[in-house]
């Protein structure tokens, strides 16, 4: 390739990349396969090493990828929280073992060699043993501050066994299999976007402004290497992992310490053989050189250390053949076809069903019934079908034509100009229903435990219930006679029920499933109106002024209330005894346009607590310090906000001055 036309490639590629890398450290949201990703850093360090002139710094294989998000603390790591060099064979795993080997002039250096996680990497600090920050690796240099967000992970040590002066550790922090599925379940009954896979959606629940949401989402953690360390000498890794499970923490597993590269080898084929059976996702095994003093000789680059290296399984992909195309209905009328696939293992599952996405991505992909496809799951768990083998066809393949009628009620459906989704309208379609109710026991809705899918459909079945109206007239004996129910279980059904009555406004109004109107949607409505008869009665306008409801949600709902079949479903609710009306937790105005920031350790309160009761006494609390800050509350170890604060003359409190203000001392 001649220099012009490696350069044009080389700022192509930069520039994916650089959206890929948005997408994924920033967005959490990932558009294409750690694979394609791969691949194309791969083709790029080839074309600058080819031509290391056009190497510039802010090349992406120059950085580590994310960046700060609006709203945390950035703390600054003051040992680099590096990412790691690939290799993806085990031929280029042995130029790794010749080269470390030749630097330290020993034929088989001793590695060790654990299981890479694929989580999201976090730094915790102790002093005198105590747990006083975390933060997330952000471009290496500087990350977040999520402390409050790290507290809630129960794996990790709040005070450790020994107190140690001082300490910083790396770990992964992961959200194992089974909460992301149960996660993503939870998420689609809810309307909401679903995570592409367990290690964004432990991501996005790390880097939560509310610490409560990371609670509930049940992430853990492994531990993997000593940053920092005061008051203790440790020779090397092996030895230091021993000392960090004896201080509390959950350590990475480290079998035998291994000697070359084909001794390495064969501990990663062994890990990857344990990848499909393993609780949580693991993308590749990390080959690490085992003693410090050899670490230092070998050193690190910008970016990398030279000491290590991340070995990364192959995507898992397998052939099959598609039996058939099958549709589901969802909530909102949505047609999803999914593929009915003859049983195949992948990664240690058996996989029979795959996502199709809509019928754009079939016509475009040419998918036929009774072709044979490649699945694969992306990131990991999630099955689908990445291409037609086309060689494979016999001619006997049928084109699929999405119906025209809805599978389930026999309506027409219909496709909106600019959606990929097919819709049923039909509000009397039993699909639809049955997945209504759901939503409206969720638990982010009327949460009523134990009501969960295979229950509505027996319910639906037996012709107890039609509509989630129907729950409140439900009678113990209805709930008995059915099929694995036995007394207890009736009747904590029957009071778990019961107990619904009492959510109030904005969760009533979540469970009804009006199109566009999420948890939060639904909470400032609640907040705005305060009874379900003042909302029914609002204008578009007297909607739409409601700060983050927009134009479409407020004619959505003029719509919602205006069918008559809302209307005697409310009225029904509103019978059976249901609260349609909301508590604030306001308790007041006193700081309304007010902007506070908080930072450092406060005394007694959480600053999620802080943050809380300004937020219910009006007030606002944002990440940065600027000229429009009106406050800053400092605790302990407050750092760069509280200079910033005394530089733009920002008036500084205490947490008691806080309290006096909110009249609460
Ligand atoms: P990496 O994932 O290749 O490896 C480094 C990371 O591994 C470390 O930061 C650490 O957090 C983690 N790790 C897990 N277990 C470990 C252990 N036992 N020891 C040491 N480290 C361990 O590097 P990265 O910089 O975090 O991410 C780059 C990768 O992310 C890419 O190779 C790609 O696969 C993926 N990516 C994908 C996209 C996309 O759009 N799909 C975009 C950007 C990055």
């Amino acid at each position: 390739m001649v220099q012009q036309d490696a350069k044009e490639r080389i700022d192509a590629l930069r520039q994916e990349l650089e959206r890929y890398n948005y997408e994924y450290y920033v967005r959490d949201n990932p558009t294409v396969s750690d694979f394609v990703y791969d691949a194309k850093m791969k083709e790029l360090l080839a074309l600058e090493a080819e031509f290391p002139e056009l190497v510039t710094a802010d090349s992406p294989t120059q950085r580590v990828g994310g960046q700060v998000l609006e709203g945390f603390l950035e703390v600054e790591h003051t040992v680099q929280m590096q990412s790691l060099s690939d290799v993806f064979s085990e031929e280029e795993l042995a130029e790794f073992d010749a080269r470390t080997a030749k630097a330290l002039e020993t034929e088989k250096p001793e590695y060790t060699v654990e299981m890479k996680i694929d989580g999201l990497s976090v730094s915790l600090e102790y002093e005198n043993g105590q747990f006083v920050r975390g933060s997330t690796r952000g471009n290496g240099y500087v990350g977040e501050e999520i402390t409050e967000n790290l507290r809630t992970i129960g794996s990790i040590p709040l005070r450790l066994t020994e107190a140690v002066p001082y300490l910083e550790v790396r770990g992964e922090v992961f959200m194992p299999k089974s909460s992301f599925l149960k996660l993503n379940e939870q998420r689609e009954v809810a309307g909401e976007p679903l995570f592409a896979n367990p290690r964004n959606a432990a991501a996005g629940s790390l880097r939560q402004l509310d610490s409560r949401i990371t609670a509930g989402r049940r992430l853990d953690i492994f531990v993997f290497n000593v940053q920092q360390i005061q008051g203790k000498t440790l020779s090397t890794h092996q030895e230091s992992l021993e000392y960090l499970a004896e201080l509390g923490f959950k350590t990475i597993p480290v079998r035998n310490l291994v000697y070359g590269a084909k001794a390495a080898y064969q501990e990663i084929q062994r890990i990857g053989e344990m990848r499909g059976e393993l609780p949580f996702d693991i993308d590749g095994a990390v080959v690490k050189i085992n003693r410090f003093s050899e670490r230092d000789a070998l050193g690190v680059t910008t970016k990398t250390p030279r000491w290590a290296v991340a070995y990364k399984f192959p995507a898992e992909r397998q052939q099959s053949k598609l039996l058939d195309i099958a549709l589901q209905v969802g909530r909102t009328g949505v047609i999803t076809p999914n593929a009915v696939l003859e049983p195949v293992r992948i990664a240690g599952s058996t996989v029979s069903r795959a996502t199709l996405h809509n019928e754009d991505n079939i016509r475009d992909k040419d998918i036929r019934i009774g072709d044979t496809v490649i699945i694969q799951k992306a990131g990991d768990i999630i099955p689908e079908v990445v291409e037609v083998v086309k060689e494979k066809r016999t001619g006997t393949e049928t084109v699929f034509a999405m119906p025209k009628t809805c599978p389930a009620c026999g309506e027409p459906l219909y496709r909106e100009e600019g959606e990929a989704a097919v819709r049923c309208l039909s509000s009397n379609c039993p699909a639809q229903q049955m997945r209504s109710i759901i939503h409206f026991a969720s638990k982010a809705a009327m949460d009523i435990d134990g009501l969960g899918p295979a229950i509505v459909e027996q319910l639906l079945d037996a012709g107890c219930i039609k509509d989630c109206g129907d729950l409140y007239a439900l009678t113990y004996e209805d709930v008995v006679s059915l099929e694995r129910f036995a007394e207890k279980s009736a009747q904590n059904l029957m009071d778990a029920i019961q107990k619904s009555k009492e959510q109030g406004l904005d969760r009533v109004l979540f469970g009804l499933g009006v199109r566009l109107i999420g948890a939060r949607a639904a909470q400032l409505l609640a907040e705005r109106f305060g009874t379900m008869e003042t909302l029914m009665q609002a204008s578009k306008e007297e909607l739409s002024q409601v700060p983050d409801i927009g134009e479409k949600m407020a004619e959505s709902l003029i719509h919602y209330f205006k069918e008559e079949k809302s209307l005697d479903l409310i009225a029904r609710l509103k019978a059976a005894g249901v609260r349609m009306d909301y508590e604030s937790k306001r308790v007041g105005d006193s700081l309304s346009g007010k902007t506070f920031v908080l930072t450092g350790t406060l005394p007694t309160l959480k600053r999620s607590e802080a943050q809380t009761m300004i937020e219910n006494h009006g007030g606002k609390v944002s990440g940065s310090v600027s000229k429009k800050t009106d406050f800053v509350v400092a605790g302990e170890e407050a750092g760069s906000k509280l200079d910033k604060a005394n530089a733009l003359g920002v008036t500084v409190l205490t947490e008691e001055e806080l309290l006096e203000m909110l009249e609460m001392k």
